[in-house]
């Protein structure tokens, strides 16, 4: 039962809007009384930083505010034009310059109040050239200054910022008011979480009374948003995991022990620990939904393996997913390596099977005279039965979007198990708000005696040399690789790019060596044959574009050429290096980057660290949350508006217990005690809400 707020009314009839403004409010997402309130300042700058204009010395880097008290343009002897306005506050008067940009005659008003950040700088006396400033006030409506914190708001062309300050001057005491008609958290539940109510969280983010003040505001709508997150990825997990019967796998340690009698070496901490997490799920009567997060090479594949054999133990059949049929030959080979001591097959399932085999295969997997299964998408097509499936293992989860993550459990009578493994590594907190609706492991220590990859960064002007260091490898019998990235908008553009460059260097660098061309207008078919062939050593040196991240184990090849570095993320750039040092011989990575200063320093990181995880992180500072959400995104509303997952792990901790606790619950929050935050979960996350709904 949903009770009218006035936070609901449309902002059109707030004070100092009207039709017209509220057109231009709608552009900048605002419809309502609520989409005003929780548009909130970006920036807030103290009395500390804001310097009295004068105390402003040559040499400073400061923010001012100051009333307009006369400006011009400003011709000079070289043709450049100057914008040109005195600003005064109660200390003094300043001359704030900016060279060239004219047009902002047209902008800035006698009388406008500014706020401007820049150097100080000696020209005809003080001169304060901004980088940055906003309009904050015109006419007169707002006070210079309010209090000792000066705030400034997302603004637009159609509204700029002292519109928005004079419509918050305006509403905000009523505003304030009606806040609390959103709040669903009790007193002990606030104080419990160390987190102020509505009202109080949006009189500190509107007006401040110090910089931990509005921070404190802020950590409470982050909460809020993150919980309401988490509260859609529980329900989808309860849907996924509590609302069917999972199945109790029995561990006899047949196999299990056998296994471990013959690896040839000791399990991590990490996998150990890893390991005992997923056996408790299994053996457990609730449906394990789990994502093992590791770097490559960190010994997913085992980890799988000891899985799938638990399951066999108490008589399932357990299968493995890989995306690519090269990823899943690779799989059957290695794992049937190791079961064989144990007398066991592995079966294989791909789409390119013939007829007869097919059929044959198809039977087996029916009669469960097949326990353990690697295949492609195969696995999931309609003609499938299996005997008793109790666990799939999926390899490379983000090649899989959540509805065939679900399409898995539609097998048979029995809910399998779902293992998701990913080579992707990103932060602990990025992950769980990705995939909340999964249950998370993190393989963190990487197995003992591994060859560190060596990573070199070189400027274009160093070119012939590298390309004379890979000769030197494919000379003694290795193989390489040369990425090209994106570099246009259109994929026939960098198609051509690619091209170009395998002509060249085919022609004129490596004319003596086999080279072979990869990307991603290629079918799937192509790419097979191409990337088989390098697996068989028939190419010495593939061209690709970045289609080959996920990919292949080739040991013989030990150098990755990455070209124009600058263009990649971090973590993506980690990932193509993860494609060599599969061997026993020393690979290399090598980084040709246009570097500025900016982008070699970023790149720096990459040679300084080995570890995926640090390099995520890295990653996830640089570029921003926003950036690393990519193709999650949803139309222009960011996942998260004011949540930090660098700065707010704590709180997406608590945010998932408490979510899981109340779907634990109240599944469907249909009690009358939730109607308020279902309404809000429903309202801010619609769009998850239908991600997770299978069609
Ligand atoms: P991932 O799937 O995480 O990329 P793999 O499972 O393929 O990694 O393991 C990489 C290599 O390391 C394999 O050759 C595997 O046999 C080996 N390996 C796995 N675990 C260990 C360990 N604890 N000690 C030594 N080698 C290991
Ligand atoms: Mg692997």
């Amino acid at each position: 039962m949903s009770r009218y707020s006035q936070l609901d009314r449309p902002v059109q009839f707030m004070k100092g809007v009207g039709p017209k403004r509220a057109d231009a409010l709608a552009r900048l997402g605002i419809g309502t009384a609520r989409d005003l309130l929780y548009h909130v300042p970006r920036r807030y700058d103290d009395a500390s930083t804001v310097h009295p204009i004068g105390s402003l010395q040559v040499g400073m880097d400061a923010t001012a505010i100051g009333r307009v008290r006369s400006k011009g343009v400003i011709p000079t002897r070289t043709g450049l034009r100057i914008f040109q306005a005195v600003i005064q506050d109660e200390s003094g008067m300043i001359t704030v310059a900016w060279p060239g940009q004219q047009w902002l005659d047209r902008k800035i008003r006698d009388g406008d109040v500014l706020l401007v950040t820049g150097p100080v700088r000696f020209f005809h006396g003080r001169q304060l050239h901004p980088r940055e400033f906003t309009v904050v006030s015109r006419g007169g409506h707002v006070a210079e200054k309010t209090g000792t914190i000066f705030v400034t708001y997302p603004a637009s062309e159609d509204v700029p910022q002292w519109v928005l300050r004079t419509i918050f001057e305006k509403n905000l005491d009523a505003l304030l008011g009606w806040a609390d008609d959103d709040e669903y958290l009790s007193a002990e539940e606030l104080h419990t979480y160390g987190l102020p109510g509505l009202s109080a969280a949006f009189t500190a983010l509107h007006r401040p009374e110090s910089l931990p003040d509005a921070e404190s505001g802020r950590r409470r709508l982050a909460f809020d948003e993150l919980l309401f997150l988490q509260l859609v990825q529980a329900q989808a997990r309860y849907r996924q995991t509590e609302l069917v019967p999972g199945i109790t796998h029995r561990r006899t340690n047949e196999l299990v022990r056998p296994l471990h009698d013959t690896l040839p070496f000791e399990l991590t901490e990490a996998q150990t620990r890893v390991l005992r997490e997923v056996y408790a799920d299994l053996t457990s009567p609730h449906r394990m939904n789990r994502l093992i997060q590791g770097d490559v090479g960190s010994g997913k594949t085992i980890i799988a393996l000891f899985a799938m054999l638990l399951a066999l133990e108490g008589g399932h059949q357990a299968a493995l997913m890989a995306p690519t049929e090269i990823l899943a030959e690779q799989h059957a080979r290695n794992l049937g390596a190791l079961v064989e001591p144990l007398g066991l097959d592995i079966f294989l399932l791909t789409g390119s099977l013939g007829a007869a085999e097919r059929r044959r295969a198809l039977d087996d997997l029916a009669s469960g005279a097949a326990r353990l299964v690697v295949g492609t998408h195969a696995l999931i097509q309609d003609t499938v039965r299996f005997h008793r499936l109790g666990l799939v293992v999926v390899d490379e989860q983000h090649r899989f979007g959540v509805r065939q993550r679900m399409a898995l459990g539609e097998q048979g009578e029995e809910h399998p198990d779902v293992l998701i493994m990913s080579a992707t590594p990103i932060p602990r907190s990025m992950a769980m708000a990705l995939y909340g609706d999964l249950d998370l492991s993190v393989l963190d220590e990487m197995p003992p005696g591994r060859k560190e990859i060596r990573t070199a960064l070189r400027a274009p002007s160093k070119r012939e040399a590298v390309y004379r260091f890979v000769d030197g490898e494919m000379e003694q019998g290795r193989q390489a690789y040369v990425v090209y990235p994106l570099v246009a908008e259109s994929e026939k553009v960098d198609l051509l790019a690619a091209t170009a460059e395998f002509e060249r260097l085919g022609t004129d660098v490596f004319p003596h060596r086999r080279l072979g061309l990869l990307h991603g207008q290629l079918s799937a078919d192509e790419k097979d044959r191409v990337m088989r062939a390098f697996l068989a050593g028939e190419i010495d040196l593939l061209v690709a574009t970045t289609v080959i991240e996920v990919g292949i184990d080739v040991p013989n090849a030990t150098v990755m050429l990455v070209e124009h570095a600058e263009r990649f993320g971090l973590s993506q750039l980690h990932q193509l290096r993860g494609r060599v040092g599969r061997g026993a011989a020393e690979s290399h990575c090598i980084l040709i980057a246009d570097a500025g200063a900016e982008a070699f320093e970023r790149l720096k990181i990459l040679r300084d660290t080995s570890d995926g995880f640090d390099v995520a992180r890295a990653d996830l500072r640089i570029r921003g949350q926003g950036d690393l959400f990519g193709a999650q995104q949803h139309g222009r509303d960011p996942i998260l508006r004011y949540a930090d997952l660098l700065r707010d792990e704590d709180l997406l901790i608590r945010a998932q217990d408490v979510a899981r606790a109340l779907v634990q619950e109240d599944p469907e929050l249909s009690a009358p005690e939730h109607a308020r935050i279902r309404e809000l979960v429903e309202a801010r996350y619609r769009d998850r809400i239908e991600m997770y709904e299978v069609g």
